[in-house]
């Protein structure tokens, strides 16, 4: 029997939150704590202690035992070590304690978690930092306490830090620009983040009797089923029960840990899914993904199936990914990419505009190489998600305006001979534009963009960053600009102008999936970074160095550890492909092939002995001879090339995007020919068709 849910009763009840906090802490230290929120100063051990007594008491009313820093190391996943609260109080007995210095400061060993190589040069041991702003919670029976985590000396080991210092730089900048436009009210501005997650569900019966799933998290091999999604019959489809009975349960959880899940949904893909939160605050929207991916991945469990949030899982259907909707709001709630009502307020919002454009525009290849990732190759430039290549779609309503400041012409009056910055009213931009364009890879999506690029199980922090640091290099240079004007319309007008000028090639309205758009991105002079051995040394480049390290968001040495972590991840995961891939073939589809040969070869011999026909059996054997044959030398080939991959990480990246992947796809052919050459009761794992049409 399906149970209620008073979803406002449940909601943010495990999460020691600000209402939780003010009914359970003295004013005088609810006031500490939130003075240290606004104005970022440290809490003093006292404060701290009473936090930390108060926390200890709820988390167990809750049932916790245990405590644990949560932290977000540059792997891409969140880290936790458990620590109970249990004291021995001398006669054999415990108590349950939690200090303030327990709350605030954690050691994990850091040296099992990447550094990238900043643990060479510095010391080894790393600790961790209550965020504040971050709201301590309580899952499977601890309390999770949400921090940064550091080397002894001070450089961040996680993709916390450097967001939460983005965030800082982004509002310090616009509000700079607010102020030009008479705002003196902001403190703060706010990056809101919404992130659509998608993901596969299917039976964990099915994938443990695969071993590529479960090593690699996608099928290495697969001829693809006779249906695909070709009569899109899924999207927005009717949800099974099986699958409903797992949203519900997932909504749940999540509510209860504070999480706006607002929309789940069929994707295109068979057996593909989709959950879109509220958006939230970038640093909570960040916690927040992390909390749904691996809550998704447990809930699976339970309803005995497993959800794969791998880019790929199946060749030929639709991939998984995650759309990165980004705007940025005031304390007060104001939208800044809103176009506004009045003239002065479209003019402050085309300045964000021209800040966005111009910081797409020239940091591309910065953007593309944070969602550069092994299963993210999968899907870029293929037609499903985004080319590689950055554009920005603005929409026809937009992009007529942008034109009309270009060419020096009025929007909608042609009498009129120039559109005025700050004099006239823009035209009424719709929310939602019907045309609204999905091949692009960043979408203006009437008052917010859509960043379209990312992979379904990566981390939404690297393109956060990205974003976040660009927009406030932009937003600063503009201000010094405008700051200093000595009439500030006129210099208002020169700034937009000039700048839409300059950087309009990166705005693409139309068909980003067709060739044609290939070429003439060519001609445009917009980057085309196929794969992430392409994009991920782009990351490292001397401009984007300097723009991290003078915006406060890596020191070099933290920016070049996160470079050297990407590049290794990737030679090391698609070497694990590679493995399996031997693997498999050797022990579980050659075998297979070979017993079904052996036992058509016997019927043959049989056959003949009786006088019987037996051309069906001769040409089956030949044709499965031929690709055993074939798949066997390439096997071995693959795997001689694995034990020659080079030790500089550079040229392992290049090694495994120009060696070993190919040598995987060519493989793959005749094993996928021999799956469907080979009676099934033979075939040593489930098809395409038993998983995807379960
Ligand atoms: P789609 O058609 O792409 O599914 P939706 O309008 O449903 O678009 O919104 C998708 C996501 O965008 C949701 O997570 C939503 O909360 C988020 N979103 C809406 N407004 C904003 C905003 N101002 N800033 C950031 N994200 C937003
Ligand atoms: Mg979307």
């Amino acid at each position: 029997m399906s149970h209620l849910i008073n979803v406002p009763e449940i909601f943010g009840t495990d999460v020691f939150n600000e209402a939780t906090m003010q009914q359970r802490l003295a004013p005088s230290i609810y006031n500490a704590w939130k003075q240290c929120i606004c104005s970022g100063s440290p809490l003093s051990l006292e404060v701290a202690n009473e936090i930390a007594e108060a926390m200890k008491i709820w988390a167990i009313e809750k049932g916790a035992t245990h405590y644990t820093h949560w932290f977000q190391p540059m792997t891409g996943i969140t880290a936790e070590k458990h620590d109970s609260f249990i004291s021995p109080t001398g006669d054999g007995r415990v108590i349950m304690e939690f200090s303030g210095s327990e709350l605030v400061r954690g050691e994990p060993d850091a040296s099992s978690f990447p550094s990238g190589g900043l643990r060479a040069t510095f010391e080894a041991r790393g600790y961790t930092a209550w965020d504040p702003t971050a709201f301590a919670f309580v899952k499977d029976d601890s309390l999770y306490i949400p921090t940064c985590f550091f080397s002894y000396t001070g450089e961040a080991l996680d993709k916390k830090t450097p967001l939460l210092r983005s965030l800082d730089e982004i509002s310090r900048e616009a509000v700079r620009i607010l102020r030009l436009f008479g705002d003196n009210e902001t403190q703060r501005v706010r990056v809101s983040v919404g992130p659509e997650q998608e993901y596969f569900l299917i039976p964990k019966s099915l994938y443990a009797q695969r071993l590529d799933l479960r090593l690699t998290g996608r099928t290495l091999f697969g001829a693809p089923a006779p249906k695909g999604q070709e009569l899109d019959d899924h999207y927005f489809g009717t949800i099974r029960t099986r699958v409903s009975n797992f949203m519900k349960d997932l909504d749940e959880q999540l509510w209860r840990l504070g999480i706006l899940s607002k929309t789940k949904h069929n994707e295109g893909a068979p057996c593909q899914h989709e959950l879109a939160p509220i958006y939230s605050e970038a640093g909570n929207a960040c916690d927040a993904n992390q909390l749904v991916m691996e809550i998704m991945k447990k809930c699976a469990a339970k309803h005995d199936m497993v959800c794969l949030l791998h880019e790929k899982p199946f060749a030929g259907v639709a991939g998984s990914g995650k759309h990165n909707n980004w705007s940025l709001c005031t304390d007060s709630g104001r939208n800044l990419f809103k176009p506004g009502q009045t003239p002065r307020q479209n003019a402050q919002f085309l300045v964000f505009l021209a800040a966005f454009i111009k910081g797409v525009d020239e940091y591309q290849d910065f953007l593309r190489s944070t969602v550069a990732y092994a299963g993210n190759d999968h899907r870029l430039g293929v037609t499903e998600a985004p080319p590689a290549i950055i554009s920005i779609f603005l929409g026809d309503e937009l992009t007529a305006v942008v034109n009309s400041i270009i060419d020096g012409t009025n929007y909608s009056d042609p009498e009129k001979s120039l559109m005025r910055i700050g004099v006239d009213v823009l035209p009424s931009i719709p929310k939602d534009t019907t045309d609204r364009n999905r091949t692009s890879p960043v979408a203006f999506t009437g008052n917010k963009f859509e960043f379209r690029m990312l992979g379904s199980s990566q981390s939404i922090a690297g393109p956060n960053i990205a974003l976040n640091t660009i927009m406030a290099e932009e937003l600063g240079k503009f201000a010094d600009i405008l700051e200093n004007a000595e009439d500030f319309d006129v210099a208002l007008q020169k700034l937009v102008c000039d700048t839409l000028t300059a950087h309009q090639r990166i705005i693409f309205n139309g068909n980003g999936y067709s060739d044609a758009w290939k070429k003439e991105a060519v001609d445009r002079g917009l980057s085309n970074l196929s794969n992430t051995a392409e994009a991920l040394p782009t990351y490292i480049s001397q401009k984007n160095i300097d723009l991290v390290t003078k915006r406060g968001i890596f020191t070099e040495a933290e920016f070049r550890a996160r470079y050297e972590i990407h590049m290794q991840s990737y030679a090391k995961l698609i070497a694990i492909e590679g493995r399996t891939c031997v693997d498999m073939a050797m022990h579980q589809i050659l075998p297979s092939a070979m017993h079904y040969t052996r036992d058509l070869t016997q019927s043959i011999l049989d056959k003949k002995s009786a006088g019987i026909s037996c051309k069906a059996e001769q040409a089956l054997v030949e044709r499965l001879s031929a690709a055993c044959d074939s798949l066997y030398e390439k096997t071995q080939a693959l795997a001689a090339r694995l034990t020659a991959i080079p030790c500089d990480t550079n040229d392992a990246a290049k090694y495994m995007s120009e060696v070993i992947v190919p040598a995987m796809e060519t493989l793959r052919g005749d094993a996928d020919l021999l799956e469907q050459l080979t009676d099934k009761a033979y075939w040593p794992y489930p098809t395409y068709s038993d998983i995807l049409f379960y």
